[in-house]
C-alpha cells in the first residue's frame, strides 16, 4: 500500500497493527522525546538493499527492509510520525539492484564509445571536431573551403565514435553491475528515504499502552496483593524478571504477569521457556499461573501461546490513534 505525499486526514482511523505498533513504539523508545533527534537511515553498500533504517534491525527482520519504508511513510500520512528527506537510492529498472555505475553516452546512438575533443567552429556557424577540421576540405555544412583564417577555436565537445554525432553535454546514464542494463538516469527507479520524529499524537497515543504501573493499580483496585519487577528462581536455578507477582486476597491465587504491550511471537516463546522453568515451583506457597498481558499481538503469536498453554489476555486502549 503506497500513498506517499498524499497526506489525507482521515476522520475514521483504523486501527494501527501489529508491525506498524512494533515499529512506532522502536522510533518512540530509540529517539525519546529529544527534539534535536532523527530517526535516520544508514546507507551501506554491503547491505543487501543498500540501506537500513540500524534501529529497527530486529523489526526489519519480521517485516523486510522494503516495507519498513511503506510501514514509516504509513505512520507519516496518519501523523505519528514528522518527516524530513534524508537522502534517495537508485534502483536498476530492469533487475532492482542498487549497484549502479554512472557513465555517459551519445546523445544520438546511445553508444558509450563516445570521445572528449577539442573543437573549431566555421564561420558559418558549424561546430566541427579537431579530425574534421585537420583533414583539410570542405565545411560539411556551407560547404566552404576550411581555411584557418575561416575557422575560431570552441569548447571541446564530445564526438561519437560510433555515429560521428557532436554534442557539447553527453547523455547521462548508468549501468547496473548485477545485470548490466544500461538505463537513461529518467528510468531508473528511485526510493527515497526520510528521517522521522514521532509527533506529539504518537507520544499521547502511546501513553495509552498497558504498562507494568498501570496494570498493578487494576489488580490492587481488585484487592490483591502485588509485588513488581521481581527476580524469581526457577527450577534450573536461573532468575527470571516478573514484572508483577499477583496474590489473589484469599491467598489461593498466585499470578505471575508479563506486561508486554506489542507481543511478538519470539516474546511468547521466550515467556513459555520461563513457564516451564515453573512447573512444580511454589510462589507464595502455590503453583503459579502465568498470564501475559498486551495491547497488540503480532499474526500467530495468540495461537502459538494457547498451544503452549499460556494465558493472553488483550486490552484496548492502543490501536486506534487520536
Ligand atoms: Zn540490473
Ligand atoms: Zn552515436
Ligand atoms: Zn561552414
Amino acid at each position: 500500500m503506497r500513498r506517499r505525499g498524499g497526506r489525507a486526514i482521515l476522520s475514521e482511523q483504523p486501527r494501527l497493527s501489529y508491525r506498524y505498533l512494533k515499529v512506532l513504539e522502536t522510533i518512540i523508545q530509540s529517539i525519546g522525546k529529544n527534539e534535536n533527534s532523527w530517526f535516520e537511515p544508514e546507507i551501506n553498500d554491503s547491505l543487501p538493499r543498500g540501506f537500513t533504517y540500524p534501529q529497527i534491525s530486529d523489526v526489519e527482520e519480521i517485516i523486510g527492509a522494503e516495507s519498513i519504508v511503506d510501514i514509516l511513510e504509513e505512520l507519516r500520512n496518519r501523523n505519528l510520525l514528522e518527516g524530513k528527506f534524508h537522502s534517495k537510492i537508485l534502483y536498476c529498472p530492469s533487475c532492482g539492484s542498487f549497484k549502479l555505475r554512472p557513465s555517459t553516452a551519445c546523445r544520438n546512438c546511445g553508444s558509450q564509445n563516445i570521445q572528449k575533443k577539442s573543437s573549431f567552429m566555421h564561420t558559418c556557424g558549424a561546430v566541427l571536431s579537431v579530425e574534421i577540421y585537420g583533414k583539410g576540405g570542405l565545411c560539411p555544412k556551407c560547404g566552404d573551403p576550411l581555411r584557418p583564417d575561416s575557422m575560431i577555436e570552441y569548447k571541446p565537445v564530445y564526438v561519437c565514435e560510433d555515429c560521428g554525432e557532436l554534442f557539447e553535454e553527453p547523455k547521462p546514464v548508468s549501468i547496473c553491475q548485477s545485470c548490466g542494463a544500461l538505463s537513461n538516469l529518467t528510468e531508473v527507479k528511485e526510493l527515497i528515504l526520510n528521517k522521522y520524529k514521532p509527533t506529539e499524537l504518537a507520544f499521547r497515543f502511546f501513553e495509552k499502552r498497558v504498562t507494568p504501573e498501570t496494570f498493578a493499580k487494576t489488580l490492587m483496585i481488585r484487592g490483591a496483593r502485588v509485588e513488581m519487577n521481581v527476580s524469581l528462581k526457577g527450577r534450573s536455578g536461573l532468575n527470571h524478571k516478573i514484572d508483577i507477582v499477583a496474590v489473589s486476597p484469599d491467598a489461593n491465587d498466585v499470578k505471575l504477569y508479563f506486561i508486554i504491550p506489542f507481543l511478538s511471537v519470539r516474546e511468547v516463546l521466550r515467556i513459555a521457556t520461563i513457564s516451564m522453568d515453573f512447573k512444580d515451583v511454589k510462589v507464595h506457597g502455590r503453583e503459579p499461573k502465568i498470564i501475559i498481558v498486551s495491547n497488540s499481538l503480532e499474526p500467530g503469536s495468540k495461537e502459538l501461546a494457547d498451544s503452549l498453554g499460556l494465558t493472553v489476555i488483550t486490552l484496548e486502549g492502543v490501536g486506534t490513534p487520536g
